[in-house]
């Protein structure tokens, strides 16, 4: 569903993506994790479309940046950026005549209610608190049904309630055969139905198994992520 090969993305002198290279199945949800500055959210980006990048990315066999790619792919940006001057309601619809979507009013209250942006509806996005911003932002990107979702960093800024409802609705989607990539730098955020993890650390990828994988080596994630990143596993872990 995705192929990411090779993509070596640099700021000037800063090499934020280095030779980052892997596949993902279709159905499967995979935890993009690592430290801050690792380098996740510009592969998302990248992956999205939105930088230059050197290496190739194509999302079911078309380039990412191709008409039929961008038709498969959403992406939740780790920073929302809403319309001051729309209401919630109104860029749920201004969303929709982009995607020429039909049929969507239901889909829309059904968001709505799980978020709970209901009474939310008539305000502008600038009236919207950091958290209601992160949650219309997910709304938008889950709209179109999306066959591959990108997901930066989407736990920060979330009431509980709200994190519950992002996990169940991931593993609905996965369940619904869409294909998900999770970045996040906290490792407590992940213990929801995942299949495959990629640890980046100074813009490489450092790993890249999947749960049975590392299941079958009695490792957990957080003791592969600390023996990737620092070389260490964490005092007191168990083997
Ligand atoms: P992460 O999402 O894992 O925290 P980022 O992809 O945001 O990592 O950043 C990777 C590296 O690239 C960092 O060193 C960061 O400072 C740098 N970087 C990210 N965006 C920019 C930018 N727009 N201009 C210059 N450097 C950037």
């Amino acid at each position: 569903m995705l192929d990411v090969r090779h993509i070596t993305k640099k700021y000037g002198k800063v090499t934020a993506c280095d030779d980052v290279s892997f596949r993902l199945e279709p159905g499967s949800v995979t935890v993009l994790l690592g430290p801050n500055g690792a380098g996740k959210s510009t592969l998302l980006k990248s992956v999205a479309g939105f930088l230059k990048y050197q290496g190739s990315i194509t999302v079911g066999g078309f380039p990412n940046k191709s008409v039929e790619a961008r038709r498969l792919l959403g992406y939740i940006p780790e920073m929302p950026s809403l319309y001051p001057n729309l209401t919630v309601s109104e860029h749920m619809e201004f969303l929709a005549r982009a995607y020429r979507l039909t049929d969507y009013a239901g889909r829309v209250d059904e968001l709505f209610r799980r978020f709970e942006l209901e009474d939310k509806r008539r305000k502008f996005g600038d009236e919207l608190s950091k958290g209601m911003q992160q949650k219309l932002s997910i709304c938008l990107g889950l709209l179109p049904e999306p066959k591959l979702i990108l997901l930066d960093e989407p736990m920060i800024g979330l009431d509980p309630h709200a994190i519950k409802e992002l996990k169940l609705i991931i593993e609905e989607l996965r369940a619904q055969g869409r294909t998900m990539l999770v970045s996040t730098h906290i490792i407590d955020s992940v213990d929801m139905l995942w299949d495959r993890t990629v640890i980046m650390d100074g813009g490489r990828v450092r790993a890249n198994v999947t749960r049975g994988e590392l299941e079958k080596d009695g490792r957990t994630l957080e003791q592969l992520f600390f023996e990737v990143t620092e070389g260490t596993a964490p005092e007191g872990g168990e083997a």
